[in-house]
Parts: C-alpha cells; sequence; structure tokens
C-alpha cells in the first residue's frame, strides 16, 4: 500500500485550498525555474528513466513521445502541447478531481512540459460537462499569471507560455487526439487517418503532442523526486504510481492514488470499503473504463492493477477506471447498455464501427431478451472481429472489447439464459 509520503496528489479530496498559496505551501512551483534551466534533454531523459506511460488509456511512453516532437523549432510551424481533460471514458473521474483540487500541479507540468517539446502555446482540451471544472482552472490559470509563473519570462526562465482552455461539446470521441485536434480547429470531431501523427503533422499542421492531465500533473513530482523514485514504484515498464477510480457495487466509491501493481482484491476491499454483500458476491470487474475488457471473478481474486498484468489476461489498464458488478446485476444488460453508449458515440467515419456498434447493440439486446438463437453469440463475437482493426481509429476496439470480454467469461450463462428461453417458448 502507498504510504502518505509518496503521494503526488495530497489534495485530491479537496481537504485543503486549491489556491496557487495553498498550492506553493504543498510543493507546487518550487524549484521550477532549476528544473528548467536544466534542459529539454534532462527532462525527457528523466521522464525516460521514470518508464511513465500516458494515463489516458493507451499507456504510451511519455518521454518517448516527447522525443517524437521535432528538435528544431521551425519559422511558421510553433510547437504545441495539448492537455487532453476530454475525460469521457465511462468510469473514469480522475482528470477531474485533479482539476478541482490540484490545479497548479498541471499548470506547472504544463509549464515544464511545453519547455521540453519547445511549445509556447499549450491548450487545455476540457469537456463541456466539465463546465464548473473549466471556471476552477481558468481561475487557476489567471493566479499562475498573475504570479508570474505562466505568461512572458515564466518563472523568471526567458521562456514564454500561453495557456488556453478549450471546451468540448460532450462527445466520446473527442477524446481521441486527432479528434481533439480537429474540434480545435473549429471542425467536427472525427479522427484522422495515421500517419502522420500529430508529433509532426497536428494542430494546424505544427508540431503536437497530446498528454493526458493525470500524466502531465505527475511530471513536475517526477523532476523533483527523481525518475527512478517513480520507477521504484510497481514493476519495469509498470512504474509509479496511479490514480484509481473505484465505481460500481462497491460500499464506498472513491478516487484514490496507490502504487502501481497493487492487487484489484486489495484495492477494492482496503478503499472502497469492499464489494457490496462481501468478495464472494462479486461477478466481474471491468478494469479500465468501459472499453476494456471485463474479468471474470477468478480473475479478480489474483491479478494486478498495471498494463501487462491486465494485458496478460486479455484486458488492458486503460484509464484505471474499475467498476465493480455484484452479482445482482444482469452481466447481459450492464453490456447491452455499455454497447448503445458506443453505437451512441461512434462518429461515423468507418463502416465497420458506424454499422458494426448498432449490430452488436440490437443482438445484445435481443440475448438480453432471450429472443436470440444459441448460434447467434458466435455471430456476434464475429462482428466484433471485423470491427477491431478494420477502423481509423481505436474506438472500433473500443467498441468491440467489452462485448469480447463478455462472451470469453460469461458465455456459459448466455447459452443458458437462450436455451431456457428458447425451451420454454417451444
Ligand atoms: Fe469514427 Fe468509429 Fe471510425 Fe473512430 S472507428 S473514426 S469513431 S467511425
Amino acid at each position: 500500500m502507498l504510504q502518505d509520503k509518496d503521494r503526488i496528489f495530497t489534495n485530491l479530496y479537496g481537504d485543503f485550498g486549491r489556491d496557487i498559496v495553498s498550492a506553493k505551501s504543498r510543493g507546487d512551483w518550487k524549484d521550477t525555474a532549476a528544473l528548467i534551466a536544466k534542459g529539454k534533454d534532462w527532462i525527457i531523459n528523466e521522464v525516460k528513466l521514470s518508464e511513465l506511460r500516458g494515463r489516458g488509456g493507451a499507456g504510451f511512453p511519455t518521454g518517448m513521445k516527447w522525443s517524437f516532437a521535432p528538435k528544431e523549432i521551425k519559422t511558421g510551424r510553433p510547437h504545441y502541447l495539448i492537455i487532453n481533460a476530454d475525460e469521457s471514458e465511462p468510469g473514469t473521474c480522475k482528470d477531474r478531481d485533479i482539476i478541482r483540487f490540484e490545479p497548479q500541479k498541471l499548470i506547472e507540468g504544463c509549464l515544464i512540459s511545453s519547455y521540453a517539446i519547445g511549445a509556447n502555446t499549450c491548450y487545455i482540451y476540457i469537456r463541456g460537462e466539465y463546465f464548473n471544472e473549466s471556471k476552477i482552472l481558468q481561475e487557476a490559470i489567471n493566479e499562475a499569471y498573475k504570479e508570474g509563473m505562466i505568461g512572458k519570462n515564466a518563472c523568471g526562465t526567458g521562456f514564454d507560455l500561453d495557456i488556453h482552455i478549450h471546451l468540448g461539446a460532450g462527445a466520446y470521441i473527442c477524446g481521441e487526439e486527432t479528434a481533439l485536434i480537429e474540434s480545435i480547429e473549429g471542425n467536427k470531431g472525427q479522427p484522422r487517418l495515421k500517419p502522420p501523427f500529430p508529433a509532426l503533422v497536428g494542430l494546424y499542421g505544427c508540431p503536437t503532442i497530446v498528454n493526458n492531465v493525470e500524466t502531465i500533473a505527475v511530471v513536475p513530482t517526477i523532476l523533483k523526486r527523481g525518475g527512478k523514485w517513480f520507477a521504484s514504484f510497481g514493476r519495469a515498464k509498470n512504474t509509479g504510481t496511479k490514480i484509481f477510480c473505484i465505481s460500481g457495487n462497491v460500499n464506498n466509491p472513491c478516487n484514490v492514488e496507490e502504487e502501481m501493481g497493487i492487487p484489484l482484491k486489495e484495492l477494492i476491499e482496503k478503499h472502497a470499503g469492499g464489494v457490496v454483500g462481501g468478495w464472494e458476491n462479486l461477478q466481474a470487474v471491468i478494469p479500465g473504463g468501459s472499453s476494456m475488457p471485463v474479468l471474470s471473478k477468478k480473475i479478480c481474486d489474483t491479478i494486478k492493477m498495471d498494463f501487462d498484468s491486465l494485458v496478460e489476461v486479455q484486458s488492458g489498464l486503460g484509464t484505471a477506471g474499475v467498476v465493480v458488478i455484484d452479482k445482482s446485476q444482469d452481466i447481459v444488460k450492464c453490456f447491452a447498455r455499455i454497447a448503445r453508449f458506443y453505437k451512441h458515440e461512434s462518429c461515423g467515419q468507418c463502416t465497420p464501427c458506424r454499422e458494426g456498434t448498432g449490430w452488436m447493440w440490437r443482438m445484445l439486446e435481443r440475448i438480453n431478451k432471450g429472443d436470440a438463437d444459441v448460434q447467434e453469440i458466435d455471430m456476434l463475437m464475429d462482428v466484433t472481429k471485423q470491427i477491431e482493426g478494420h477502423t481509423i481509429c481505436a474506438f472500433g476496439e473500443g467498441a468491440s472489447w467489452p462485448v469480447q470480454g463478455l462472451l470469453r467469461h460469461f458465455r456459459g450463462e448466455i447459452e443458458q439464459r437462450l436455451t431456457f428461453k428458447n425451451k420454454k417458448i417451444a
């Protein structure tokens, strides 16, 4: 269990002030100028040493991503840093609490990260539903300007940084980095084909790095305490601390910062007050937001919460939005609801996604009502395979994986339901 002295987010529950004076008393903005004075290469190397992987879902190594930005800034092609605060993944609300209670950590991270990639302009793209949070963030940005932490000659470093907030309009797909860029440009939020990748051709055709809120908010602490310190938590390539969002059938739904690799059972029992009705009442857990494949209770008994452990059981850490489902829930109904969400949020550019998400939803609704044949289970799996890997963006996987997880772990229950129902009808 993570000790208090190793917590990065010391005000995650809003026990103290979020204003810049309180934030400074907790260590924010300490030695920022000295860190910047060490240079871009040092900053990027330290982040590489920490083995920090993106906290927004994909888990891409942050230091490596930054190193893709061109070293030289060409005239007329400025670099941009974009902070992805779209946070639309069901089961996830960690970035919201960082913005609410630790906004200065994020702003300090924006300054250091922008410097590392040579960006003088940073956009924070925040979902429109986080309207109150956007106001809090704007106040925090205003404070940082007033104190000289950002703006011209930020922190007295000679480096200039402007931060702008851009409010989204509530589309899930705008959390995908290229759709997000399109949205900032004033276009429909639809993903772009890659390559070219945003690091070379991003916002307004210029080199752009897009990072999640939590990823950037932990950067200042990593640099202050050292990449090796961060890497001492968890295991190789799965390092550091992480905010887990625990919801569903638990006694105490919460956000908590813990060490990467904490056993799922310990996470739920120590921090979320356990499963409603006890651990034996557990049916399944979605470990990383609704797009990650569900885990059966048997796997939940022993699984560790890190990127690679979850991949080994054909799931993923995603955003670490842990959704607990107890035995009182109708598991097919749960996943029919999730499928409806993805059908609704598909941007419609790719036929497999546009049509397939609707097929999956309708088939699951039929299975839920018992109006399907047992053979349709294989047909449903086939639909997921025709979407997965055949689309412009990872939404195709995000929509297919929950259904695949359901069929993988609950096929027996589904077969039983359909056989019983069909027999009754006959
Ligand atoms: Fe749009 Fe879906 Fe294609 Fe992504 S996979 S671009 S969301 S249609």
